[in-house]
């Protein structure tokens, strides 16, 4: 969650995200395209095979072979690879390479193969050569010019041969492709745009509720957990060392005397002094613990696996940090702490928390700057 709400350059960060969503979308959107093309271009030999030369063929699908091999290999490293190793840095020129050998084979295949006397075969090869130029929009809607490099390499060789040849059939048959392809090219730019633009909004959302998310759980003064969001963490935790009956201790801690620092210095010196606290918390405790401030000058911490000694030596440590800190113009600070511990039965959480309060408050009572623990 912190790694989305404090990014320094958002936008930035955002267009990175949408960058990388597009690459996703490309590799699971073509996926079935490299078995897609191969199989077009089988049946389509296997159509013309009376007219074809056999040569040619076989040569033509041997490259082709190699091709979707190369593909096929690119696509399985792909998916094999961690999450965070998929970026565009690392796949976009392989795809690329793969995509401009593969389209290539195909277009200037199509035309090796292309019959010069027999008009019949010649439309089966541009019906093929028109429908894979159509599944490249299907399948590399996330990169347009992927989509309009792979229909002119696949489309074009066998379109601008009939466009030259003499019957005004075949120049004809050319020029409505052209005029199709040329719709099918204006509507690549919408669909490219509609997808990065859905990219981007669901990106910006998350982050939107993210920064929300945040702003609900988090103290602003500490940057620690508020005391919703510390209840809610520690409901789950002492539920869960309840059922895997695993020690846990709870720490109350407030500040001496703070009245008098507000009194003497000011409010804002306080509230540095707060954030002070807050600094020592974060350092001090296992990224397994809970810990939040509850309002005031209180702070609560839950140490799961711990057993009562550890955790008074823990607190111990706190007290000392505290009492050790300097912040000018105040010249002394403490906090008092009162543990509690499940050892010696407490079955919900607040009255494991109270049983630390009442500890805090012996602690107080005691002469402050010291640790009580709960009998
Ligand atoms: P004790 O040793 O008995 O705990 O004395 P204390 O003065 O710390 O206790 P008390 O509860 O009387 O005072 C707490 C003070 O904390 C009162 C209030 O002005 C101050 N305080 C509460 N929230 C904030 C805050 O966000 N910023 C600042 N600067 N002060 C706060
Ligand atoms: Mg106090
Ligand atoms: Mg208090």
């Amino acid at each position: 969650m912190d790694g989305l709400v404090n990014q320094r350059n958002p936008e930035r960060f955002i267009a990175e995200q949408v960058h990388t969503d597009r690459l996703q979308q490309l590799f699971r959107q073509s996926v079935f395209a490299v078995a897609g093309s191969y199989t077009g271009a089988l049946m389509l030999c296997w159509l013309c095979w009376d007219r074809l030369s056999h040569e040619e063929v076989a040569g033509w699908l041997s490259l082709l072979t190699l091709s979707t091999l190369l593909r096929v290999l690119m696509f399985v490293m792909y998916f094999r690879a961690p999450e965070h190793e998929r970026t565009p840095q690392r796949w976009e020129f392989k795809y690329w390479l793969t995509l401009i050998f593969s389209a290539g084979v195909w277009g200037g295949g199509a035309l090796l193969v292309m019959p010069v006397d027999d008009l019949l075969s010649q439309s089966l090869v541009m019906l093929f050569t028109v429908g894979m130029s159509v599944a490249a929009v299907s399948c590399y809607s996330a990169y347009r010019y992927m989509t309009l490099v792979s229909m002119a390499l696949v489309l074009l060789p066998c379109t601008l041969w009939l466009l030259f040849q003499p019957s005004s059939m075949q120049t004809g048959i050319a020029i409505s492709v052209l005029v199709f392809t040329s719709f099918v090219v204006s509507a690549t730019r919408k669909l490219s745009d509609a997808l990065e633009q859905a990219f981007r909004l669901t990106r910006e959302m998350e982050r939107a509720h993210s920064i929300s998310n945040y702003a609900a759980q988090t103290d602003e003064l500490t940057g620690l957990k508020n005391r919703r969001a510390f209840f809610e963490g520690a409901q789950q935790l002492f539920g869960d060392c309840l059922h895997g009956q695993r020690p846990l201790c709870a720490l109350m801690l407030d500040m001496d005397h703070f009245k008098q620092i507000n009194d003497t210095h000011g409010h804002q010196v306080g509230d540095h002094v707060l954030r002070q606290i807050g600094i020592v918390i974060s350092a001090t405790f296992r990224a397994c613990d809970v810990h939040g401030r509850l309002g005031g000058e209180e702070f609560a911490v839950l140490l799961p696996d711990t057993h009562v000694e550890v955790a008074r030596d823990i607190a111990q440590q706190v007290v000392h940090a505290i009492a050790a800190l300097k912040s000018e113009p105040v010249q002394r600070m403490t906090a008092s702490i009162g543990v509690a511990s499940t050892d010696s039965g407490s079955h919900d959480l607040y009255h494991l928390m109270n049983r630390a309060d009442e500890a805090l408050y012996r602690a107080k009572a005691l002469g402050r700057n010291q640790v009580a623990v709960a009998g």
